[in-house]
Order: structure tokens, then C-alpha cells, then sequence
């Protein structure tokens, strides 16, 4: 299947999924994730009518988007991986949107550049909820407090929260749970959901799912 062809059948399946729910398909936002694949692959998704993405480090996206940003000023781009406080500055540059807020040093930092440049990108604040040592993101109980954090002391844009579950186990208690979170910290957005589970994150509140390989097919890099 071409990329145009995978892309419409996750189209399809997120419209099925959000009409299953009593959402409108149009509550939901397909992030297409292109970490690892070449610009053909995007050009081809984006000749298909997909504007925004998902990137996981910062230097091969410096690599890859400024180009294509040449040619397609409409596209915007989510940072979606671990974010070093030294790469910050590269990143408030290249990114539209920042998901991966998860400690206070770096949203100190995110801030501090996005005043400087006059960049005020959307963050959604990740959280750990399987609570695994090896992954980013605050833990659950936290997660309230350190938004509060990053709107009142650090002045960002919190549009939600975003989430990884644990990999190999249910993930609809990690969508349920960082919906309750989104609630009670009052934000509205819920980044969840990935190729193996965006129908059931949607079933769960998603407003965003983060799709790489049900568009592009393997990632072409480890
Ligand atoms: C790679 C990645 C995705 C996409 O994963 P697929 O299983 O290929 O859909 C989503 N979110 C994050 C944070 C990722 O790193």
C-alpha cells in the first residue's frame, strides 16, 4: 500500500472510532509520525493532505523540515521525543508544538527561549503513566501541580497532556487516567494513541493521536 492509501485508511478508522464514541471525527487531530522517514515519504503524505507531524529528535528535524517547510509553509511539526535543555533553543526554532514538557528545568528554559524569539509554541506536558524509571514525563500524581507550575510561574501555553503507555500492556487505563488527569488540571488537550491503539485512545478522549508506522510503514533507522 502507498502512503496516500495507509493514510486514508487510518482517516477512515479515526472517523469509525469518534462516531463510535459520539465525537465528531473533526474533534480529532491525526498526527502523522515521520520520525526516520525521508522527505519523499512526507511529500508524499503531505500531497495526500496530511499538514501536521511528529518528530522525535530535534537534530534530524533540522535536517529534514526546513525544506520541506520551503515548499509547504502550512505544515507544522510536533516534537514528540525527550527534550534535552540544550537543544532548546534548537527546538523552539524548528518545532510548532512541543509535547514533551516534563520538568521544571525545561520548562524554565522553554520559556525563557519563547519569550526571547516571540515563539509562543502550544506544550502538552507528558506524563509517566505507567510510572516506568526509563521513560519521561511527571509522575501522575504531580501532573496537576506541575501544570499549574508551567502556566503561572513559567507563563507557557498548556494545551494537554500526553502520554506513552508502558509497552505490551493494556493501555486503555493510561488513556483513562491521563484523561482524569487533563480534567482536573483543567487542560483541555489528550495526546494519546499510536498506530496499535489510536481507536481505543479515541474511544477514551484522545483530541490528538500520534500515528507513525500504520502511515508509513517500518521506520526506515533505528
Ligand atoms: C514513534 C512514536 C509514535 C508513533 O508510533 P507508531 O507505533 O509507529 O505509530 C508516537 N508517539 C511517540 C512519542 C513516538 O515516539
Amino acid at each position: 500500500m502507498s502512503v496516500a492509501e495507509r493514510l486514508a485508511a487510518v482517516r477512515a478508522e479515526i472517523a469509525a472510532a469518534a462516531e463510535a464514541a459520539g465525537r465528531a471525527a473533526s474533534d480529532v487531530t491525526l498526527v502523522a509520525v515521520s520520525k526516520t522517514q525521508p522527505a519523499e515519504a512526507i511529500e508524499e503524505a503531505i500531497a495526500a493532505g496530511q499538514r501536521i507531524f511528529g518528530e522525535n529528535r530535534v537534530q534530524e528535524a533540522m535536517a529534514k523540515w526546513p525544506a520541506i517547510r520551503a515548499r509547504h509553509p502550512d505544515v507544522i511539526v510536533h516534537m514528540i521525543g525527550h527534550l534535552q535543555t540544550n537543544k532548546v533553543e534548537d527546538a523552539v526554532a524548528t518545532f510548532d508544538v512541543i509535547e514533551t514538557v516534563d520538568r521544571p528545568k525545561l520548562a524554565g528554559r522553554l520559556a525563557a527561549e519563547m519569550a526571547k524569539t516571540g515563539r509562543r509554541l502550544p506544550c502538552y506536558v507528558e506524563v509517566n503513566t505507567g510510572a516506568e524509571p526509563q521513560k519521561g514525563g511527571v509522575a501522575p500524581a504531580e501532573a496537576e501541580a506541575f501544570v499549574r507550575r508551567c502556566v503561572d510561574t513559567d507563563g507557557l501555553d498548556v494545551a494537554g497532556l500526553m502520554c506513552i503507555p508502558p509497552a505490551g500492556e493494556e493501555p486503555s487505563p493510561h488513556f483513562a487516567l491521563l484523561a482524569e488527569l487533563a480534567r482536573r488540571a483543567g487542560v483541555p488537550g489528550l495526546s494519546m494513541g499510536m498506530s496499535a491503539d489510536y481507536a481505543i485512545a479515541i474511544g477514551l478522549g484522545a483530541t490528538h493521536v500520534r500515528v507513525g508506522t500504520a502511515i508509513f510503514g517500518p521506520r526506515r533507522t533505528s
